[in-house]
């Protein structure tokens, strides 16, 4: 099963992706922690990538649509797929579809994690992430039990630099122009399976797994 997770920065589309991966044994792919990795290992693509995700802006197609494909081509990803964070266009959407015509195969769904804009900002601005294994936790809705020290794993945790209240701004703007016009794309498609994205992310897991489940026996 190839899934795609889409919503807003902040709708929890890391978080969800990580979580109905594991229960329905798919394999997580989250563009942004490729770059993120990337960065880490101070490689050229990460480099290359560095400047646009400060600002909050996308990175180019030519460099994210390959980096993404080739990951997706792994033996690991062969037993099914939730992709969390691409596409984020539509070239990178067409880029996609292509692909998987090449390989006689296609997305199932789109799951659209939906967040109204309030809450969105409100949890962009307390979000800290473990710095060693990503987890993400938020000041008021769900701090680690240890200021600063990540429960899962003992890593420190940070602000992402894009998630700074400038970048932001500018991370929202560049979602509602150029990935909200995704929801069209794939509703058009007949795959699209929408969730609302409040509540515990234990709920939402739950609500996602049966959407997709009555979704697939339509
Ligand atoms: P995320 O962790 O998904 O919020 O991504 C962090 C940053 O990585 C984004 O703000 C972009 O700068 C970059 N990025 C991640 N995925 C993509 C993508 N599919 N296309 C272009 N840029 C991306």
């Amino acid at each position: 099963m190839y899934l795609v997770f889409l919503g807003a920065p902040g709708a929890g589309k890391g978080t969800q992706a990580a979580l109905v991966s594991r229960e329905l044994g798919l394999e997580h792919i989250s563009s942004g922690d490729l770059f993120r990795d990337a960065l880490n290992r101070g490689t050229e693509l990460g480099l290359k990538a560095q400047k646009y995700m400060t600002r909050g802006e996308l990175v180019p197609d030519e460099i994210t649509i390959g980096m993404v494909l080739e990951r997706l081509a792994a033996p690991d990803c062969r037993n099914g797929v939730i992709l969390d964070g691409f596409p984020r266009n539509l070239g990178q959407a067409k880029a996609l579809d292509e692909a998987f015509i090449a390989r006689g195969e296609a997305i199932d769904k789109a799951v659209y994690i939906k967040v109204s804009e309030e809450e969105l900002i409100s949890r962009l601005g307390g979000r800290w992430v473990c710095r060693k294994c990503q987890a993400p936790y938020h000041l008021t809705g769900s701090p680690p039990r240890v200021a600063g020290v990540c429960d899962k794993c003992g890593g420190e945790l940070y602000q992402r630099p894009d998630d700074m209240p400038e970048t932001v701004k500018n991370r929202l703007r560049v979602y509602f122009e150029q990935t909200a016009p995704l929801i069209a794309h794939y509703a058009g498609m007949g795959k699209l399976v929408e969730v609302a994205g409040e509540g515990t992310p234990a709920e939402i897991t739950r609500r996602i797994v049966s959407a997709i489940d009555k979704s697939r026996k339509r």
